[in-house]
Order: structure tokens, then C-alpha cells, then sequence
């Protein structure tokens, strides 16, 4: 199994365009780091408790809890031939923890893409985020509206508002990935993995250019 990184800012669309990639190849898989938080958090497992704070605040949490909550998922994965890790690693610590984990299975890190997008798109684009809670889908109020308002194309769902898109948590989010995640870049950069792509444009080409780097 080979492993593709996600890297970028909240709001650089990482979800949106690992979701279309899979959508064209199923033989990829993809893994949000912060979908299965979510999803820890609602199943009111011990690491989804522990989480819920943090998330709240627009803090990462632990890097040994998604770190084990990404390992185990991973042990468990058979099949995809390529994993897209959206969210996960978000810190220098975690990236070593990842390394580990992708020896353990046996696979390999093929490539980091780095979505690249300016600061003011980003903002944007967290205050008009809508998702699906029910499948999970990704939209926008302007750039990505779904057909019928608020209700979800690929099953019909009620959209929400995430919890931490407010402009003061998303504010937050994006200091903490300014301080945290993007030392990550150069730790990717010095090992020849790393692969920037603009971030903003059509989506399609988006998509395009991700899907070329790896
Ligand atoms: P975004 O990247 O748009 O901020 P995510 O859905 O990826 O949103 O993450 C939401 C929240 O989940 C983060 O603000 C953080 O609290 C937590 N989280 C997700 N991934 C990680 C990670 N790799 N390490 C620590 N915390 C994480
Ligand atoms: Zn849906």
C-alpha cells in the first residue's frame, strides 16, 4: 500500500479533493483524521471524550491519541492501493509516529501534497463550509452549493455547520497549523517528498493537479 499526504491549511481543501479522488479511483481509500475524531466524539468512546475539548477549542489534540486512532484503522485497512491521509500528520512528532506505523503495515509514503491556498481563501471558505453529517460530504455555500439549499445531493441529508467554523475557533485553527503543521513542510521537503499544488482555481484541475503527483 502506497501513502499519499494531505498537507494544508484548514480550509485548503483536503476533504473536498481526496474525496473526489476517490470518487474517480476506487483503489484508493480515505482516511480524515478529523472525520474519525468526529466520529469518536459522537460515539462517546474514551479517545472521542478525551478529544471533544480540544476539537472545541480549535486545538490539536494529543499526538499519541490520532496517532493511535490512525494506526489501528490502518492495521485493519486491506485492499486500497493507495491510503490518502487527510489531517494526519499535523505535527513533526506525529509525522515520526506515522513512519513508524507505515513500517508496521509494511507500506510506503509515496508523496506529500501540499494544497496550497492563501490566507484570505481560507477564511472564506471555513465561514461558508457546510457538511453532511449523515455521508459525510463537503460543501460550500457559493463555491460548491448543493442542488436543493441545505440539503445534502448525495443522500438527502440536513447540512450543518460544523462546530469549530466560527471565525473565532477557525481563526485559532489556523495559528495553530501556522505554528504546528507547517514545520512539516520542510521535514517533507528535505526527504524529496514533497509536492506543491495550488490550491485555488477550478476544482477539477485541482483534483487534476493532486492526482498527477502521485
Ligand atoms: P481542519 O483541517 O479544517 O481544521 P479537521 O476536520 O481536519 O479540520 O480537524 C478538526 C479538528 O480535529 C482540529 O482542529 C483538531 O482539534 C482535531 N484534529 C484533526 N486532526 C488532527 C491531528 N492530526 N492532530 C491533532 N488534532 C487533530
Ligand atoms: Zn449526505
Amino acid at each position: 500500500m502506497d501513502v499519499v499526504i494531505l498537507l494544508g491549511a484548514p480550509g485548503s481543501g483536503k476533504g473536498t479533493v481526496a474525496g473526489r479522488l476517490v470518487a474517480a479511483d476506487k483503489t484508493l481509500r480515505h482516511v480524515s483524521s478529523g472525520d474519525l475524531l468526529r466520529d469518536a466524539v459522537r460515539r462517546h468512546t474514551a479517545a472521542g471524550d478525551e478529544a471533544e475539548a480540544y476539537m472545541k477549542r480549535g486545538e490539536l489534540v494529543p499526538d499519541a491519541l490520532i496517532a493511535r486512532l490512525v494506526a489501528e484503522l490502518m492495521a485493519e485497512l486491506k485492499g486500497p492501493r493507495v491510503l490518502l491521509l487527510d489531517g494526519f500528520p499535523r505535527t513533526v512528532a506525529q509525522a515520526q509516529m506515522l513512519d513508524r506505523t507505515i513500517e508496521d503495515c509494511g507500506a510506503s509514503l509515496s508523496a506529500v501534497v501540499l494544497l496550497d491556498v492563501p490566507d484570505e481563501i481560507l477564511v472564506n471558505r471555513i465561514a461558508g463550509r457546510r457538511i453532511c453529517p449523515a455521508c459525510g460530504a463537503g460543501y460550500h455555500v457559493t463555491n460548491i452549493p448543493p442542488r436543493v439549499d441545505g440539503i445534502c445531493d448525495a443522500c438527502g441529508g440536513a447540512l450543518k455547520v460544523r462546530k469549530d467554523d466560527n471565525p473565532e475557533t477557525a481563526k485559532n485553527r489556523l495559528a495553530v497549523y501556522q505554528a504546528q503543521t507547517v514545520p512539516l513542510i520542510e521535514f517533507y521537503e528535505a526527504r524529496g517528498v514533497l509536492r506543491r499544488v495550488q490550491g485555488t482555481g477550478p476544482i477539477d484541475e485541482i483534483v487534476e493537479r493532486a492526482r498527477r503527483t502521485f
